[in-house]
């Protein structure tokens, strides 16, 4: 449900909306929309009473959603979220891009890629230190050591860090080091992670899981925004089809799709959507004409020697071309846009 406030509306009236519902088990979401504060609220029937939010002096009009998601829904609030990671801001229409090796290895590769992808205008540092991988004989991450090596290579270049947490027991470390937390494609559907991460005000990088329709990825955002984080970037990285040729299908489709039913952010991880590094450009490209509003991109020195997914990690010289060449990619999502106009 959206609740509209007048803009004379008491200070605290939303707060104390909100209160009522979570006492019932419900929870809300309180933004602004243009001069008005809204307020949207979700949960079991009975946290909910419409007669009595409606009866309040400062309520101008009570909205029922109709997706299952609510909060996520751009039904529940016309204006794209802007997701604030220290200066970068990422949904406010200028794309954004992050780059950096699918594992953190080593200080000396870290810190070598950070500066690459810094001098070619990358916006945010990537690189896992807890890994998710298929084989449990594959490398694994360097855990709290991959961490404080991203925290150095953030110090040295100022780009903020992104690395994925796995599970809620090292939530609070990997919180205490990273700008961003990624939740994994594997994890999308970990409900428990998502409510725990929810409880953090980190932003929340949420990739598509494997097989996730568009509406599950977004009840999985709605886990976290109704845990009480707003700060939830979606990233679509690719789904399982029957095609062996690439490592995923990247779905684009999604990329207009998601942006006309949630406000939230939505970015493009062509290196797992595609896993081959030489179409992980023309995909790039393809992303941000579709209209994401950017990257995360895999970029290593060495890719023959990447401890993992080296296949689909680009050179810094590519990714260094590449970044030069995005703006073309503008101009057709603007023309694209003038088409339906
Ligand atoms: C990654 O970003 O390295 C990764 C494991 O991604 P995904 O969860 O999308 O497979
Ligand atoms: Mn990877």
């Amino acid at each position: 449900m959206k609740v509209i406030l007048k803009e004379t509306a008491a200070r605290g009236l939303a707060q104390t909306i909100v209160k009522g519902v979570e006492q019932g088990g419900g929870s809300g979401y309180i933004r602004k929309e243009g001069r008005h504060l809204i307020i949207g609220l979700a949960g079991p029937r009975h946290a909910v009473n419409i007669e009595q939010i409606k009866a309040f002096e400062g309520v101008e009009a009570v909205v029922s959603l109709h997706h299952a998601f609510k909060l996520a829904s751009r039904e529940f609030c016309a204006d794209s979220t802007v997701v604030q990671v220290g200066n970068v801001r990422v949904g406010d229409g200028n794309p954004v891009v992050i780059a950096g090796p699918c594992s953190v290895e080593s200080r000396a590769q870290i810190l070598e890629v950070a500066r690459k992808v810094k001098a070619s205008g990358a916006h945010m540092l990537r690189g896992g230190a807890f890994k998710p991988r298929s084989s449990p004989y594959s490398f694994q991450g360097l855990a709290e050591v991959g961490l404080k090596l991203l925290v150095e290579a953030r110090e040295a270049t100022g780009l903020p860090v992104v690395s994925e947490v796995m599970d809620p027991i090292t939530l609070p470390m990997v919180a205490e080091y990273v700008d961003v937390l990624q939740i994994g494609a594997r994890n999308m559907q970990n409900y428990h992670l998502l409510k725990q991460v929810g409880k953090t005000n980190k932003p929340v990088l949420l990739k598509r899981g494997l097989s996730a329709t568009i509406e599950e990825w977004l009840m999985a955002a709605e886990y976290i925004l109704s845990a009480g984080n707003p700060n939830v970037i979606l990233c679509e990285r690719g789904i399982r089809t029957f095609e062996t040729y690439t490592r995923n299908t990247l779905d684009l489709n999604a990329v207009p799709v998601v942006k006309d039913l949630s406000h939230l952010p939505v970015l493009v991880d062509p290196s797992h959507g595609v896993g081959i590094a030489k179409y992980v450009p023309a995909m790039s490209m393809a992303a941000i004409a579709a209209g994401a509003d950017g990257l995360i991109i895999e970029v290593h020195s060495d890719p023959a020697s990447a401890l993992s997914d080296g296949s689909q990690s680009l050179t810094p010289e590519v990714f260094a071309r590449l970044m030069q060449r995005l703006a073309y990619s503008m101009l057709a999502r603007e023309e694209s846009a003038v088409v339906n106009s």
